[in-house]
């Protein structure tokens, strides 16, 4: 193996095994050092590449728990050939096993990965990102197909409210999705108010059965996402469950916290409905002052009030009447107050609720409004397509100043914020005095926190710490035996579809506590809730598709004094069928690349997947196999999970990878006994590799079990003449 005339892969990178210590994973590392020696080795003579392939392979299917005591033999046997190579990662490679053979060894009984990383079978980015932990891939899939009710059971599986959900969530999903980086990420969140939609039109959702009844009571304070959720959860394991609510109307934070124009008070109640028709009461207008005496009605309670009141930060001239708090402005426009503001109005806060405080003061009389924050605006914590909506109604951004004071004259003055957090991350803003901002301002609105009001909680053990109730991390317990807490009362002011991860654990821990039985260990864990078909879409289509924008009505259809018109239109079902097939269905396709290296392997080299951010592989290539792919199989061999498929139907072969036919061709038939046999690359393939005399009798052209039995005869022109292309 002489490397004379070879380009040869020297990594650029430090050692990979400088700095490892008992809880990085030497396995992964190795697999990494070979697959970018193998990325970059494109150039490489094909056995150089074919053995760098195989050692990929190995060490892929050893991070998979796919592999036997005869890997570590293979991979050993490797090191001084690819050490022969020219490779550097041959010293990595011998290094490694040398050295830490322990972790190999503990990977290839499948016990143990030292940082918990390989083993299994990764969940969908947007899976395991989404804080309810949707299956979504599943419920998008069932969309793209048509059916929006399974579509929905798939959500409820792990979220009770996705209209909801579908219209107001920031999405976190989206932004872990493997296309982000590509042509824009699934636009993943209108699909859930989509399916949800048809349901309704349709007259409700597909309710799951409930278990037969507990006989057991909960009570649960506050009808917010983490409520609702819990009520639900409780509900379908048996158990009775009543919401009291002290508001008029039920939705909690929804209700009073989002502005009817991203979630109109119709479309909640209808979601609401869905909650009730299972026999879920929620009660209005109960306002409990004394937890104590509430807990005696019930089995167990659960605490979900959420962060109904503004928090006020000191600063000089902060006590004048016309500094107003954000939530309490936005509920208090919610509750239908006549509240007037403007014609110029200050925000302070740069996060989601800042932007809703903003653009509800356009509506309630603000003609000019100014939206301030510490952090700079690519650290605006508010979502970019929150961003995009303040931007898009003319609000003015003035990103890194932080409040000095508010003049009794009208105007709030700011300081400029050079740094919000120090080395270490934590918030501690530092600031420019010489440097100043004064903006006038009839109303100057904070947006900077939220708090509770826990009066009810005097005279009762819970617990509280700056603000917040204190639980056991794990039940969520309180620290009163039965009495539970979550959503933002607990954890502190957050999304909704963070409020509804809180109200599913705390279903499941109060049901373990009430039923005695063992918390699930699964749960807030990524499940799979369905298998579903992937959607059969064209290569070119599948490489390449623009993210779809939403539909909108104007602006000026949407604004104006008291409009409080829905400004998105929804996804039609030709876009929801487009954002379905943009879908790379990373449910079913995990990123192993096991495909990649078994094709190089074999010297064909037909699939390429791209590296992401994530450390994840992810096909975005769907067109390179069309010229390139022989049909061998060898991927479908390796692959853990079924993404890549050799389908054999009317004489063609295809591969298809995940839904998507990447090679269609041909089948030979056997000039013996006419099965169809392989296609046409193949037998050349294969023939290109042999010695002539063997390759010569491939031109019998002769199935496996034709070839084994006609072994000792010779070749005849007759045979060569009955091959034939299907067509
Ligand atoms: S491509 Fe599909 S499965 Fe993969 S992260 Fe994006 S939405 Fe999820
Ligand atoms: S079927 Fe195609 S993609 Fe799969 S290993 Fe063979 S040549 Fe490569």
């Amino acid at each position: 193996m002489s490397t004379a005339m070879q380009p040869t892969i020297q990594s650029n990178l430090a050692d990979p095994l400088a700095s490892v210590n008992e809880h990085v994973c030497v396995v992964r590392l190795t697999r990494q050092a070979l697959y970018r020696t193998w990325d970059l080795g494109e150039g490489l003579a094909a056995p150089v590449r074919g053995r760098l392939a195989r050692a990929l392979r190995l060490t892929t299917e050893i991070t998979l728990g796919r592999a036997t005591p005869g890997h570590l033999t293979a991979l050993a046997a490797l090191v001084p050939q690819l050490a022969a190579d020219g490779l550097d990662v041959a010293d990595t490679l011998g290094r490694a096993l040398r050295d830490f053979r322990d972790q190999w060894d503990a990977h290839i009984r499948r016990e143990s990965c030292p940082e918990g990383r390989c083993l299994t079978l990764n969940a969908a980015p947007c899976h395991s990102t989404c804080p309810a932990n949707i299956d979504i891939p599943s419920f998008m899939a069932y969309l793209g197909h048509g059916d929006h009710r399974a579509a929905i059971a798939v959500i409820r599986r792990d979220n009770p409210l996705p209209l909801v959900c579908g219209l107001v969530c920031p999405a976190p999903c989206e932004s872990a999705c493997m296309r982000a980086d590509h042509d824009g990420s699934v636009f993943i969140r209108p699909m859930k108010a989509r399916a949800a939609e048809l349901c309704l039109e349709e007259g409700g959702y597909p309710h799951p059965e409930l278990a037969a009844p507990t006989g057991q009571r909960i009570g649960i304070i506050g009808s917010g996402p983490a409520g609702l959720t819990a009520a639900y959860y409780l509900r379908l394991q048996g158990h009775e469950v009543e919401i009291l609510e002290a508001q008029e109307h039920a939705g909690g934070m929804l209700r009073y916290g989002i502005p009817a124009y991203r979630l109109p008070s119709e479309l909640l109640e209808r979601e609401l409905d869905q909650i009730r028709t299972l026999g879920i009461s929620i009660q209005t207008g109960v306002k409990i002052d004394h937890l104590a005496d509430f807990r005696a009605h019930y089995d167990a309670v659960f605490i979900a009030v959420g962060t109904q009141k503004s928090r006020f930060i000191p600063i000089d001239g902060g006590d004048q009447p016309w500094v107003l708090g954000g939530i309490d402005f936005l509920r208090e426009v919610r509750s239908g107050e006549p509240v007037r503001v403007g014609p110029r109005v200050v925000v302070i806060g740069g996060g989601n609720v800042a932007v809703d405080v903003a653009l509800t003061a356009l509506r309630q009389g603000a003609t000019d409004v100014a939206m301030v924050s510490l952090e700079q605006r690519d650290e605006m914590p508010a979502s970019p397509h929150e961003i995009k909506a303040a931007l898009a109604h003319n609000v003015q951004l003035y990103p890194g100043w932080g409040p000095l004071r508010i003049e009794a004259e009208g105007a709030a003055v700011f300081q400029y914020c050079a740094r919000v957090k120090d080395e270490l991350g934590r918030f501690a803003p530092s600031f420019d005095p010489e440097r100043l901002l004064r903006l006038e301002a009839n109303q100057v609105i904070l947006a900077v926190g939220q708090g509770t009001d826990m009066a009810f909680l005097d005279g009762s053990d819970v617990e509280t710490q700056r603000g917040f109730i204190v639980t056991d991390p794990d039940t969520l317990m309180t620290t009163v035996p039965g009495v539970f807490a979550g959503g933002d009362a607990q954890h502190g002011p957050r999304t909704a579809v963070e409020a509804i991860r809180s109200g599913k654990l705390a279903a499941a821990a109060i049901d373990a506590w009430l039923m005695q039985a063992e918390l699930d260990s699964s749960r807030g864990q990524p499940q799979r809730r369905a298998e579903v078909v992937p959607l059969r879409v064209a290569a070119g289509k599948r490489a390449q598709q623009a993210r779809a924008e939403m539909p909108e009505k104007p602006i000026s259809a949407v604004l104006g004094d008291g409009n409080y018109t829905q400004i998105e239109n929804g996804l039609t079902e030709h876009l929801a069928h487009d954002e379905a097939s943009r879908c790379l269905r990373c449910d079913i396709c995990i990123g192993c690349g096991l495909c990649v290296a078994a094709c190089s392997e074999m010297g064909v080299e037909a699939l390429r997947m791209a590296t992401t951010t994530a450390d994840r592989l992810v096909y975005l290539d769907f067109e390179r196999p069309a010229s390139l792919c022989i049909g061998c199989g060898a991927c479908t061999q390796v692959c853990p999970t079924g993404a890549i498929r050799i389908e054999d139907q009317d004489g063609m072969r295809r591969t298809v990878i995940t839904g998507t036919v990447v090679r269609e061709q041909p089948l030979l038939r056997c000039s013996h006994c006419g099965v169809l046999t392989q296609t046409a690359a193949q037998r050349d393939f294969i023939r290109s590799r042999l010695p002539a005399h063997m390759a010569l009798s491939l031109e019998r052209e002769l199935c496996p079990d034709c070839a084994r039995a006609l072994a000792d005869r010779p070749l005849t022109g007759a045979h060569i003449a009955a091959v034939v292309e299907v067509a």
